[in-house]
């Protein structure tokens, strides 16, 4: 819950909003379209991180870069799912956090993204901070304040 007596809500880390590495689907840079397709279709999210077998950050995969990567000019090419990797299509030029980045920081990214990966100095994953997360923070300090201007 935020904390009205600091009132400093865009200024706290982002740490403490994020959801841990453990909590979040993910895929790894070697597995193939037709893996990643699975895990995305049965988690109903339309991306999620792709990283290294050592937990290293390396882009995003999702359903739309997929489908376009199996897109020929007649038909989608579904047989390529089996023999491309998500290295070859994934978004590596996706933004990034690091946990002591302040809240503000991470709000200016989600406007355009709908969520943030966090990653340590040395680019291990760590988490991700949601537009779900940051909404439900702001709600409950709205209402908050909201209240107090009643009394
Ligand atoms: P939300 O704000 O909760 O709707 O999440 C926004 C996006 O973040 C989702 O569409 C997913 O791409 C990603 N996301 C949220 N939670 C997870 C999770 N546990 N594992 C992987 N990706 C997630």
């Amino acid at each position: 819950m935020i904390d009205l007596q600091t009132g400093d809500f865009l200024g706290k880390d982002i740490g403490s909003f994020i959801i841990p590495s453990e909590r979040v689907a993910h895929v790894q840079i070697g597995n193939n379209l037709e893996h990643a397709l699975l895990v995305l279709t049965r988690t109903g999210y339309t991306a999620i991180p792709v990283l290294d077998p050592t937990y290293k950050f390396h882009g995003l995969i999702s359903s739309p870069l997929i489908l376009d990567a199996i897109m020929g000019l007649e038909r989608i090419e579904f047989e390529k799912l089996e023999h491309l990797v998500v290295e070859d299509v994934m978004n590596s030029n996706a933004p990034t956090l690091t946990m002591a980045d302040p809240l503000e920081k991470g709000l200016k990214l989600l406007i355009n993204h709908p969520f943030i990966c966090t990653v340590d100095e040395e680019g291990y994953f760590e988490g991700i901070l949601t537009r779900r997360v940051v909404l439900k923070q702001m709600n409950a300090l709205v209402h908050q304040l909201k209240l107090k201007e009643m009394d």
